[in-house]
């Protein structure tokens, strides 16, 4: 018998396309461009969620209210659990500056 977690976790697969890296891209919509934006969505029981925020409550359970749920792979559109990871939002901030930091560097340079 399929449980409710097997069929939100088929129902993502369906929409999702699997990397060489090993990343599980979403091809539904997302939050959108800008700040907080480029995360993947999803309709459940008639609510917008992060699917990447559900996966990882399917595979590993209950995320506390705080938590934040990181990309050690920084795609935001990924939704492969092994590349989530649940983290303060002071360590996500910390990683974010870190991450813009670089792409900037790299955007100077030729
Ligand atoms: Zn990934």
């Amino acid at each position: 018998m399929a449980t409710r977690r097997d069929d939100i976790i088929k129902k993502i697969m369906q929409r999702v396309v699997k990397t060489e890296d090993g990343c599980w891209i979403w091809q539904g919509p997302t939050s959108g461009d800008g700040r907080g934006g480029g995360y993947p969505r999803m309709n459940l029981d008639g609510q917008t969620v992060a699917v990447h925020r559900v996966i990882f409550t399917c595979f590993f359970g209950f995320i506390p209210g705080k938590k934040q749920i990181d990309h050690t792979c920084r795609n935001r559109l990924c939704c492969n659990p092994e590349h989530l990871e649940m983290v303060t939002h002071k360590k996500n901030q910390l990683r974010r500056d870190l991450a813009n930091r670089q792409a900037r560097t790299q955007s100077i340079s030729p």
